[in-house]
């Protein structure tokens, strides 16, 4: 049992002073608002939830950076691509897993408690199945065992190289399955989180591009209740490809062919009409934004204020992984639409609401939705993920309240992250996690030999 005492503490009623938390089995068993800290609690200034990164592709961590290199005058696109290509056909398992620790590593130091893995490196670089079909996800579930990150597994089905089931090029090899081998996948995949402890599975259609329309009933069922996530319109190329092949956009597509509702996840949905953005809305289904990402790979700016203003429900996700942050991922949602708008403050919703903290909730409720977590927030019940912040960083000094969200989101960024218990493990201190230095060098090693 662990005895936590918070001066200030961001409880689901909102932000609450003096809160004693107790902790055991790795879930809050009791908060007590209003008490005076005890002897032998473990006594800290300001405590928030951790959130969820409902989308991530772990390996592409080994590849950050390495792409800012300009391709030709039509696709610069092209050296991402190319680069992750690289990365994917010549990492071995010892490289996911190495990869993965340090980025799960990084997760946590920068506030994320859970993460939504979108796995599709399944296979040997020849192409072939390993003898264990889940070998590679065996190594995310390693991964988030040995961080203590909580994990959602989300294996992904992928198929055709392009829409109207196009047969796949030789560097996708690693990603495809059959229905039947993804199947005998899914059924590994389950053993392989069996053992770890707040592990969930839900699948992963990987786009319309890579699944055919017969498929997709086909292998939703695998999900049984869990979350179904795919990419949807993340650059205008694919819109238009989509409507080529069919003469509907995707978002359109999958909202009129496929049960979408609150169990499903629509990564990116960056390029919607109006009607589209109202109707995904409603779908219930979670937005799952990836503002660094989409920066960085040009997709584009998601229509969030329209979203928001319909009722829409998001949450958000590292993706490519190029920057791990809570405030990285929450900023530039916000500075976005700023730039788009060429207004302050788009998405606080009324005024005098604060934006960091109008982002802060709704991505914790988002995330929470899209991973299928039982319990959210600082309440009994819930995994006990904790973020505390440090209120002598400079950008924090003499705040309270919402205040202090704004100054983490907005000023500091993650050195402003003290503390961070994963499922009541204390696994940040002072801003770094106990594997950092391992982490490191293991990943080092790793990604200095791919790139050589
Ligand atoms: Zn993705």
């Amino acid at each position: 049992m662990t005895r936590l005492h918070f001066a200030s503490a961001l409880l689901p009623s909102g932000w609450t002073n003096d809160v004693q938390v107790v902790v055991t089995a790795g879930a809050i068993a009791s908060v007590t608002p209003g008490a005076a800290p005890a002897p032998g609690d473990e006594r800290h200034d300001i405590a928030l939830p951790g959130l969820a990164s409902l989308h991530s592709h772990a390996f592409q961590r080994g590849m950050a950076g390495l792409a800012e290199l300009r391709g030709n005058a039509t696709d610069t696109f092209w050296t991402w691509r190319e680069t992750m290509y690289r990365f994917a056909l010549a990492m071995t398992p010892d490289d996911v897993a190495a990869v993965a620790t340090l980025l799960y590593v990084e997760m946590l130091e920068r506030g994320f408690t859970r993460v939504g893995e979108f796995h599709y490196l399944h296979h040997d670089r020849d192409g072939s199945p390993y003898s264990d079909p889940a070998e590679m996800a065996a190594r995310i579930a390693q991964a988030c065992s040995d961080s203590g990150i909580a994990l959602t597994l989300l294996p992904s089905f992928y198929a055709h190289g392009s829409f109207g089931g196009a047969a796949p090029h030789a560097g996708q090899r690693r990603f495809v399955c059959s229905v039947d081998q993804f199947a005998a996948l899914m059924a590994a995949s389950r053993k392989a989180i069996g053992g770890l402890r707040d592990a969930n599975i839900g699948i992963a259609p990987h786009s319309l591009r890579a699944v055919a329309p017969d498929e997709l009933p086909a292998i939703v069922p695998l999900a049984e209740d869990g979350p179904v996530h795919i990419h949807a319109a993340e650059q205008t190329k694919e819109v238009e490809d989509c409507l080529a092949w069919s003469g509907l956009r995707p978002v359109q597509w999958l909202l009129e062919h496929a049960p979408v509702d609150r169990r499903w996840c629509l990564i990116h949905a960056t390029h919607m009409t109006d009607a589209e953005t109202v109707a995904l809305a409603r779908s219930g289904a979670v937005a799952g934004l990836c503002p660094v990402t989409e920066a960085s790979l040009g997709d584009g700016i998601f229509p969030a204020r329209e979203f928001l203003g319909a009722g829409g429900i998001f949450g958000v996700g590292t993706d490519s992984n190029v920057m791990v942050g809570v405030d990285d991922e929450l900023r530039q949602l916000e500075y976005g639409q700023r730039l788009r708008h060429r207004e302050r403050n788009v998405l606080s919703g009324s005024a005098g609401a604060s934006t960091g903290r109008t982002l802060f909730d709704r991505a914790l409720a988002g995330g929470a939705q899209a991973l299928a977590q039982t319990g959210i927030g600082l309440a009994p019940g819930a995994r006990a993920d904790i973020v505390t912040l440090d209120t002598t960083h400079p950008s924090l000094a003499g705040r309270r309240g919402d205040a202090v969200i704004d100054g983490w989101i907005f000023a500091a960024g993650h050195s402003a992250i003290d503390c961070v218990w994963a499922g009541g493990d204390k696994v940040v201190e002072a801003g770094r996690h106990r594997l950092r230095q391992a982490a490191r060098e293991r990943f080092n090693a790793s990604v200095r030999r791919l790139v050589a």
